[in-house]
């Protein structure tokens, strides 16, 4: 059976203790996302040897107002990681009165992106698509972009894709009407599935990288096709990902 991928985890923040043992137990590819700079390192320590978990280097939208000083940091650290994430912008309710902020973040981030190369980008886009997107055309050698959670409307998902943009999709996602016309409309061959956990939780249960198999699931009803070849196209992705990115995916 082909291994799961859960290409968006917070495994750093979730309440109970245990979820970086249960993520090494389930098998799964998990990139473990950050949301500052300075929990990087203790995150990727914390996942120990285990190579089926890589470590991103973030600075959330949510937290651009607060943790904008630890743009110096996430320079300092860039070289040691391939992975960048979570970053991005949010332009929802609670946070559009930050959006200077978050927009001089990203660009900064995105800057030094462009100067290192060949990095893997977890990007969040809710409520700013359409910036979202512009930010990224205006610095297309930041690396291979990868829209989680995507949101947007299905002419910016078009963009998206013209831009050379990747998705990662979670069973969250997969429970709107919405989110479901979304995920038909994205390439299959740039799609990787995710959890966004613990964020995002189905029954009221914070996801874990154990339940990645329930995007398999939800995109193997939405494509009419079975679970086994879902898994196995995404981790065809997941190869192909790395090696357009340069990363030694082994
Ligand atoms: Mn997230």
């Amino acid at each position: 059976m082909a291994t799961l991928v859960d290409f968006h985890c917070h495994l750093d923040l979730y309440q109970e203790p245990g979820a970086f043992a249960s993520a090494r137990d389930s098998k799964a590819y998990v990139l473990s996302v950050t949301t500052t700079p300075s929990a990087w390192r203790g995150t990727l320590a914390r996942s120990g040897d285990c190579r089926r978990i890589r470590t991103a280097l973030g600075l959330h939208p949510q937290l651009a107002h607060v943790r904008e000083p630890e743009c110096g940091l996430f320079e300092e650290l860039l070289s040691q990681a391939r992975y960048v994430g979570e970053i991005g912008l949010d332009g929802s309710d609670e946070y559009r009165m930050h959006f200077g902020s978050q927009m001089r973040v990203l660009e900064r981030i995105l800057r030094a992106c462009s100067r290192v190369g060949g990095r893997v980008l977890s990007v969040h886009s809710r409520g700013a698509s359409a910036e979202v997107l512009d930010v990224l055309e205006r610095h297309s050698n930041a690396g291979v972009a990868v829209l989680h959670w995507f949101t947007g409307t299905k002419s910016e998902l078009r963009r998206a894709v013209d831009l050379g943009c990747w998705f990662s999709v979670g069973p969250a996602m997969l429970a709107t009407k919405r989110g479901r016309e979304l995920a038909t409309q994205i390439p299959r061959n740039r799609l990787l599935t995710e959890t966004d956990g613990p964020f995002a939780k189905v029954g009221g249960q914070p996801l874990q990288p154990a339940h990645v198999g329930q995007a398999v699931e939800g995109l193997s009803k939405v494509w009419r096709t079975d679970t086994e070849s879902v898994q196995e196209g995404v981790l065809g992705n997941l190869r192909e990902l790395l090696r357009a990115a340069g990363i030694d995916g082994r």
